[in-house]
């Protein structure tokens, strides 16, 4: 089959690849009909993990139909339209019981290859490096589904391929910042960064009852996007003091839950990460405007090390800082129910559709916000 295949640093390549097969008895297969890009892999296109090897098929984010089950699937039947959840969890731990799929214990990396820095591993996730404890990705005619009746979801029929492939991954992402960070009817609510990670938790925040969501980023067209679909207030850092509007908009007291959802820094080396030269503005911003007693979320950033970070502010505030990089599965049939209702609607987040043929296009305007793209979609 083809799949797009990380080949090195910048460069990706459509090539042909063994067609997966089943592995295990709760494995299922599934013909890929549409995958995104995701912030997640940019770091990978940039050759920043060390872990990846040419070959590793990216993509988190993808809808398909099933054409395969293994023996002990229960919720599947081949011909099934689902979306995949991106991160992989094995439904059965500690963590998973408690629906905390994103910290499973069992599918993510092997324990002794984790950076000493993190301590534990975190769930498995398609598209990352094969080395890493990562599952070849949907860029792909074919993905094989692991713990498939933990993480594919069977999509109503009122969801069509382009709403459904965004509760893989950003809008399970995003209901899970705003409830990490505890939105309440009436709260004001601040996210940096209008992707669709950012535009999905502005959302959330909009349908758990809050009274203002406000939404930083300097891309125009993102900010009217967040400003339409999500119906947040759009301010564009490069023509706003934010910290100041941030207030103003709040009452004097800052918004009560803050939302940095601006994907990995632009840290270019393992050199550059350990010398501390990550630049954490979204998140002392956030820190900094936050009101007192309220919650700061800050979401990805999968190498970040930050130096110079005002935890004072931290303690004096009595902030709440949370963190997440992958969404849990539980969200996701909730999510599909509100995408059936048109409560959320995410298709417009695909600006650029391609066939995945041409998917090393699409990751180049991707990676530079070209000719204003969110995600690209692709199409084997
Ligand atoms: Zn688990």
């Amino acid at each position: 089959m083809r799949a797009l295949c990380w080949v090195a640093a910048d460069e990706l390549a459509v090539r042909e690849v063994p067609d997966p097969e089943l592995r295990n008895e709760r494995d299922v297969i599934v013909r890929v009909r549409r995958s995104a890009t995701c912030g997640g892999d940019l770091p990978l296109l940039a050759g920043r993990d060390p872990l990846l090897s040419t070959g590793d098929v990216l993509g988190a984010e993808f809808v398909g139909e099933v054409v395969e089950t293994g023996p002990a699937i229960r919720r599947h039947r081949v011909g099934d339209r689902v979306v995949v959840g991106a991160s992989v969890a094995c439904g059965g731990c500690w963590y998973c019981r408690q629906g905390r799929h994103s910290c499973c214990d069992n599918a993510g990396v092997d324990v002794a290859s984790v950076d000493p820095g993190w301590g534990r591993s975190d769930a498995g996730c398609f598209g990352r490096p094969r080395a890493a404890g990562g599952f070849a990705g949907g860029h792909a005619e074919y993905v094989r589904v692991p713990y498939a009746d933990v993480g594919a979801f069977r999509v109503p029929d009122a969801v069509d391929d382009d709403r459904a492939l965004f509760a893989a991954d950003a809008a399970p992402t995003g209901w899970l910042a705003a409830e990490l960070g505890e939105v309440r009817p009436g709260d004001v609510v601040a996210v940096w960064g209008a992707g669709a990670v950012g535009q999905l938790t502005a959302r959330a925040a909009v349908l758990r009852g809050a009274a203002r969501v406000l939404v930083v980023d300097r891309y125009e067209a993102r900010l009217r996007m967040a400003e339409r679909h999500a119906g947040a207030e759009p301010l564009d850092y490069r023509r706003t003091d934010v910290a100041a509007e941030l207030c103003e908009r709040s009452g004097g007291r800052g918004p009560d839950v803050c939302v940095v959802a601006v994907g990995p820094p632009p840290t270019r080396s393992v050199a550059d990460r350990f010398a501390g030269v990550d630049r954490p503005d979204p998140v002392r911003e956030a820190v900094h405007a936050c009101r007192k007693d309220g919650v700061v979320v800050v979401l990805g950033g999968t190498d970040w090390f930050v130096d110079a970070f005002a935890l004072g502010a931290v303690t004096d505030k009595r902030l709440t800082v949370r963190g997440a990089r992958r969404p849990d599965l539980r969200d996701v049939p909730m999510l599909l129910h509100r995408m059936a209702r048109d409560e959320l609607r995410t298709e417009h987040l695909a600006t650029h559709r391609l066939p995945l043929r041409d998917g090393p296009r699409g990751y180049a305007l991707f990676a530079d916000r070209a000719d204003g793209c969110v995600r690209a979609v692709f199409t084997p």
